[in-house]
């Protein structure tokens, strides 16, 4: 718990200075903390340092925790994964924000999955920095176009752009051009002006870059237990 609570501090520290030395609020700043592959405890013991936003990439991962710590009501789960069209209903069900839309069909199958309901849920729309199709995201050339379907959607609110640095390219390069194209977003919903970006090898260069919310992992868990 003591080693938590002074790397939470450590990273809170970083991101401060990085805000400050890039002219920017660090309260203007949302810190997730990805708890993925982590048990539902620690998720525990983040909330009672302070944390209120965890992200988990897995639907199976987020619904099984989330229902352990329903009791946390104050918790906001952030969806950070590739998701699957037949999980949108469980991931919506668990999810106060969704990271990782980029497809139509996605978009189609989470307005479906809040269409009995009036409440809407946050979205941002992954776009894929590099050159491979497998990565999750959708290509920069579509952006546009997802952004007009996903907007039609009335239970979805678009809020901005989420991507992951690319693994063969400086991450300031990669997060320049990704502030290009929250700015094309911004074309076709002007007020969608979350930019999700940064993970623990590069938060820094995110947030000099203008990253809103920033996804960090083992920077504040530790190593993530090994997984399949
Ligand atoms: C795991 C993960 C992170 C956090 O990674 P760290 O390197 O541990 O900070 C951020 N974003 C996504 C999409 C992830 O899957």
């Amino acid at each position: 718990m003591d080693d938590l609570a002074s790397r939470l501090a450590a990273v809170d520290a970083r991101i401060a200075d990085a805000a400050r030395a890039a002219g920017r609020d660090p309260a203007s700043l949302t810190r997730i903390v990805v708890t993925k592959f982590h048990p539902a405890a620690l998720v525990a013991q983040l909330h009672r340092l302070g944390v209120r936003d965890v992200g988990e990439n897995r639907q199976q991962e987020l619904t099984g925790k989330t229902a352990e710590l329903a009791t946390l009501t104050d918790l906001r789960w952030h969806f950070i994964g590739q998701a699957q069209t037949k999980k949108a209903r469980a991931i919506r069900a668990a999810a106060s924000v969704v990271h990782s839309l980029d497809r139509d069909r996605l978009a189609d199958a989470l307005e479906r999955a809040g269409e009995d309901t009036d409440a809407v849920l946050d979205v941002l729309l992954q776009v894929n920095l590099t050159q491979d199709p497998d990565r999750g995201g959708v290509a920069p050339a579509q952006l546009e176009r997802l952004a007009e379907h996903t907007a039609g959607c009335r239970t979805l609110r678009v809020r901005g752009i989420m991507a992951v640095a690319p693994l063969d390219e400086e991450p300031a390069a990669a997060f320049a051009r990704l502030a290009g194209f929250a700015q094309r977003l911004r074309t076709v919903v002007p007020d969608a002006d979350w930019i999700s970006a940064g993970m623990t090898a590069d938060f820094g260069e995110a947030i000099a870059a203008g990253a809103t919310h920033l996804r960090i992992g083992s920077a504040i868990t530790g190593p993530r237990p090994v997984h399949d």
